[in-house]
């Protein structure tokens, strides 16, 4: 079944012009149903009652059952990753969401600056996480929070940091008795500063191997070895 994410599931839900038009792309009539979720973990499913340009109507049909994939990790992953040059953010946000993290934290960093992001581009991220969760079969789309310094952020639960040349490995601590999460660096990496600050407020230094990895390459490989174990 065809899924389309909603602002809130209720008895009638009006989509606006870019929901309506994906339903229309699908070739989707009215009668039929699909899939709908909030992104913050309830869906059901919707049959389509009117179909018109830029307007589409779903009333919730409580005999279909949605499917329930349980697409969430046990407990929520961040993803905290710092600015990138260019649309490289795109990408990670995409994949990420498609790995289960259930937050992505932007940072910024000694060698990520601010400027490498604005309203529009955090408006657009949004809309890549909540795409990319309605494909990935989630109910849960990441929330994209805006940039904070690092040395400012704060974290509840587990902090692993993708370093290299650190000795522990990510299943290390892969024990999900709290939220979990993984951060990354920008393309000059963390500073000597930042690691030292982190790890002296308890976040753990994890390897990704041997190899440098990309900025935009290390996010999913923290996300991916966590996606490995089967969560
Ligand atoms: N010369 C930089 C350094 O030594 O940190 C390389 C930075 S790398 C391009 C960008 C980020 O990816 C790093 O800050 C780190 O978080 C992560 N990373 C890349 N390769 C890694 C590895 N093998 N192990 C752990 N983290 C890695």
């Amino acid at each position: 079944m065809h899924r389309v994410q909603v602002p809130e599931l209720a008895e009638r839900m009006v989509l606006g012009p870019q929901d309506t038009r994906h339903l229309q792309v699908l070739r989707l009539r009215v009668g039929e149903c699909v899939q709908v979720f909030d992104g913050r973990g309830a869906q059901g499913v919707g049959r389509l009652t009117e179909l018109e340009p830029g307007r589409a109507v779903l009333e919730r049909d409580h005999q279909a059952q949605a499917s329930a994939r349980g697409a969430e990790t046990p407990q929520p992953v961040t993803l905290a990753v710092a600015l990138l040059k260019g649309d490289k953010l795109a990408d990670v946000v995409r994949a990420a969401t498609e790995l289960g993290a259930a937050r992505i934290q932007l940072l910024v960093t000694a060698h990520a600056e601010a400027r490498e992001i604005g309203a529009q581009k955090l408006v657009r991220l949004r809309r890549i996480a909540s795409e990319a969760a309605r494909q990935s079969e989630r109910s849960v789309t990441p929330e994209v929070v805006e940039p904070v310094r690092l040395m400012e952020c704060d974290w509840q639960g587990t902090l692993l940091v993708a370093h290299p040349g650190a000795q522990a490995r990510i299943t290390d601590f892969l024990s999900w008795e709290a939220p979990l999460t993984v951060l990354s660096g920008p393309e000059g990496g963390l500073s000597e500063a930042e690691v030292a600050w982190l790890t002296e407020r308890g976040a753990q230094a994890v390897t990704l191997g041997p190899r440098i990895l990309r900025a935009e390459t290390a996010p999913l490989a923290l996300l991916g070895a966590i996606a490995a174990q089967g969560q």
